[in-house]
């Protein structure tokens, strides 16, 4: 089976939902290409090389909003190669461009993939629904080539290839006014501490934590654990927190190895954006809260009473 993973990059390295996408693509045999948007550099062929690519179309992105240029250059480069399967990520780009791909093709696409099961010649792509509380599969009957949309996290970024990727420069075409708009400024969130997406331990503020001024609780524990902040969209919507930093289903999917929630009722919408993580803790005042029944460890009181003393405790042992 021929493979290609749409690979977008950022601050000149292929993005981590890129490099978990080949990951799983690697284990699937075949041949595998990484179709590369951005300026591109050894080092990050090296990279995708490493990841499993054995073949790298390079698209060199300019100012223009690269969307639709890079799918009537992937549109040629299909009819050339004829791949079996396209995955994209749950990213701006990726989007647009298999959205935009599907209409030029006609083929449909599956969205929101947590696993891509290759079985007997046919793909399965796997979804969650209902807060992730059942996986629905779907096969492609229709011709190829497949496409479909990957969540991030769903598959864990590993090297193991060894491999120098053949790079080949692939020429953005003119797309005349589908092209025509620019992009004139990019804005990049200032934050504190570890990424939320890539950190290794989250503390999680829920409405519980009362309000902007008693986020001290929970920015303390962060601090002391090397924590990324998250949060719930109750959180955010009464401006404590960025938007940046909300988990869920219309926030961000994370997957660290311990989370702990404080205040948070465990809201379907917020718990598929975290149930994977590894060792979920959690601090409610309600014993009854939903959140318990997904925690591995569940402390029922006042969370600014509990994560001080939890504060204090890690401090003594500095
Ligand atoms: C389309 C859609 C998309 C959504 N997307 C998201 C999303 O991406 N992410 C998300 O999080 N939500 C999302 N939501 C909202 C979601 O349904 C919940 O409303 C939200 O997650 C609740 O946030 P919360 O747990 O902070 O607040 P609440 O549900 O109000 O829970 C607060 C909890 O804090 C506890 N508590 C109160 N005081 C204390 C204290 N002193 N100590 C300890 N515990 C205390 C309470 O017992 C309660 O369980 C979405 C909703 C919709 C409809």
């Amino acid at each position: 089976m021929q493979t290609w993973v749409f690979a977008e990059e950022i601050d000149g390295a292929p993005t981590s939902l890129t490099l978990e996408m080949l990951s799983k693509a690697r284990t699937f045999g075949g041949d595998l290409a990484a179709v590369y948007l951005g300026a591109g550099s050894d080092a990050a062929f090296a990279t995708l090389g490493a990841h499993g690519a054995t073949r790298v179309f390079h698209l060199a992105s300019g100012e223009g909003l690269p969307a639709p240029a890079a799918t009537a250059a992937l549109a040629t480069l299909i009819a050339d190669h004829q791949p079996d399967l396209l995955l994209f990520g749950l990213a701006f780009t990726d989007r647009d461009v298999a959205g935009r791909l599907s209409a030029r093709l006609d083929r449909p696409v599956l969205a929101n993939a947590v696993d891509i099961v290759p079985a007997d010649g046919a793909v399965r792509v796997v979804n969650e629904i209902l807060g992730g509380t059942t996986l629905v599969e779907t096969a492609y009957r229709g011709p190829k080539p497949w496409i479909a949309v990957v969540r991030p996290k769903s598959f864990a970024a590993e090297a193991g290839a060894a491999a120098t990727p053949e790079v080949i420069p692939v020429a953005l075409p003119d797309v005349g006014h589908a092209g025509a708009a620019a992009v004139l400024e990019r804005h990049a969130e200032v934050s504190e501490g570890p990424d939320l997406g890539e950190a290794a331990v989250v503390v999680a503020a829920g409405r519980g934590v009362g309000g902007a001024e008693k986020m001290g609780p929970i920015t303390e524990l962060a601090a002391l654990l090397g924590a990324a902040v998250g949060g719930t969209r109750a959180v955010v919507d009464a401006g404590w927190l960025a938007y940046s930093l909300q988990v869920g289903q219309t926030g961000k999917t994370v997957r660290p190895s311990v989370y702990i929630a404080a205040g948070v009722s465990g809201a379907m919408q917020h718990v598929v954006g975290m149930k994977d993580s590894g060792t979920i803790i959690a601090v409610n005042k309600d014993e009854e809260a939903p959140i318990f029944r997904i925690a591995d460890l569940g402390i029922v009181g006042d969370l600014h009473k509990v994560l001080p003393k939890l504060v204090e405790e890690l401090r003594a042992r500095r």
